[in-house]
């Protein structure tokens, strides 16, 4: 640009001198120079107006100038030329994007502030039988008419995706916010899933509750017989007394956690008296120890929300796993803490410890790390998945500490925002 302008100075001053000479030899300076810069400014006016026409259609054919407005199209030009550039890579970015989101398996839906419907893929139409002309700038919850989902879509707690029936499908959905206002909906159908989970618990459900009346026979058939033992026939006896103790053991657990699978949601949590429930539990849980440990006992009143049975069942099983896996005589402490978060009742014991790489597995069904002594104390391999089933439904998570030798401490973490969020299990060492 720099050597246009020089360019343009040195026309300039060179026209200038030519009308001055020229004015000088008819003796008519000021006409002459008047004529000249007319002249001048004119030929700016056409350059200018040549300009705007090729703004209007920019293209690879630049009007014959030279000078300033040489150096003028060729900067523009380069500019129009990167523009196109990028235009160009954005179009097919945008193509390539639009044939993934088309591809995509779920409803994916773009919602604005006002959840009205921006955009949405093939799956969002099959989904909830949209059609792009008529429902395009819809509010969402005037086409999807579910008061659940309408429910969750003003709350705007989208941390949880939320499951609903839509006509003959089973619908799990989930909202994220992105950009100033816009809102990513995405919808899967987890009918068959669902199913699937439903026939399993039925299954596990039913299967119990069928083996419960003849292990309930047969452990009064046993109790009769022990009345009439002889030496040869108490051992034999004695051991299938304590297999079918074992086995109405399980069914029991497996029909508690069916129970508590199949339970609704809890929707409207009420507070627990925490200081009445803790130390329900302690009690019972000395009554089970018979002064075999030092129990301890260190709790204040905290708030909890959610249910008294399945909570007192969930501490119940920390404290009786803390006993079975404590040697004699060392101390279990049942306590409670508070933080800003949230909530902690913690079970610790100074009993055997658990080695880092069964924690993460603890909570699995029929998971033990010494399944000769989780038998022998009479474990089902059950209780931890319970109290992570308990744990989960009420927005808490189970942490654990533990240290082989030393002793563990399990800790159920309600944050304030219970119910809010689901549970997991987290482990530190
Ligand atoms: P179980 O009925 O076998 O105790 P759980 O589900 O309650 O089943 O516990 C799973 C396994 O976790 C147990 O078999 C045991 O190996 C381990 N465990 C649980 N609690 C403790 C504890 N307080 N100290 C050491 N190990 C524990």
């Amino acid at each position: 640009m720099i050597g246009g302008l020089r360019r343009e100075i040195e026309f300039l001053v060179f026209w200038l001198c030519f009308l001055l000479i020229i004015g000088a030899v008819f003796e008519e300076i000021l006409l002459f120079l008047l004529i000249g810069l007319l002249a001048y400014i004119g030929w700016t006016l056409y350059n200018l107006k040549l300009l705007t026409e090729w703004l209007t259609k920019p293209s690879k054919n630049l009007p014959e100038v030279s000078g300033i407005w040489g150096d003028v199209y060729y900067h523009l030009y380069h500019l129009y030329k990167r523009n196109r550039k990028a235009k160009k890579k954005l179009t097919s970015m945008l193509a390539r994007f639009q044939k993934s989101t088309q591809a995509l398996p779920y409803a994916t839906i773009v919602l604005n502030e006002y959840d009205e419907i921006e955009w949405f893929n093939p799956a969002a139409q099959q989904m909830f039988n949209f059609h792009a002309k008529r429902d395009i700038g819809q509010r969402i919850d005037n086409l999807i008419r579910q008061p659940k989902f309408t429910s969750y879509l003003s709350k705007r707690k989208f941390e949880k995706p939320l499951e609903f029936q839509h006509d003959f499908q089973k619908v799990q959905l989930s909202i994220t916010p992105y950009a100033s206002g816009q809102y990513l909906l995405s919808a899967r159908d987890v009918t068959q899933a669902r199913r699937l989970e439903e026939m399993r618990r039925d299954f596990i459900s039913n299967a119990s509750h069928e083996l419960r009346t003849p292990i309930t026979v047969m452990s009064g058939y046993i109790e009769v017989l022990r009345e009439t033992e002889t030496d040869e026939t108490q051992m034999p006896l004695q051991k299938i007394q304590q297999q079918t103790q074992r086995m109405e053991d399980i069914i029991s657990e497996l029909i508690g956690l069916a129970k508590l699978e199949s339970s609704p949601e809890i929707e409207e949590p009420i507070v627990v008296d925490s200081d009445q429930l803790l130390n329900d539990v302690f009690q019972e849980a000395a009554a089970l120890d018979k002064g075999v440990h030092k129990l301890i006992i260190s709790i204040e009143p905290v708030e909890i929300m959610g249910k008294y049975d399945e909570l007192r069942m969930a501490f119940s099983n920390l404290l009786t796993n803390a006993i079975r896996y404590t040697p004699q005589d060392k101390s279990i402490e049942l306590y409670t803490r508070t933080d800003e978060a949230g909530v902690s009742v913690c079970v610790k014991d100074q009993g055997i410890g658990i080695n880092y790489e069964h924690i993460p597995r603890l909570t699995e069904r029929f998971y033990r790390v010494d399944e000769g002594r989780s038998r022998e104390s009479g474990g089902t391999g059950l209780g931890l998945s319970i109290v992570k089933q308990v744990l989960d439904r009420h927005g808490a998570s189970l942490r654990i500490e533990s240290e082989p030798g030393r002793g563990s401490t399990f800790c159920c973490y309600f944050p304030y925002m219970q119910l809010a969020e689901s549970s997991n299990v987290v482990t530190k060492m």
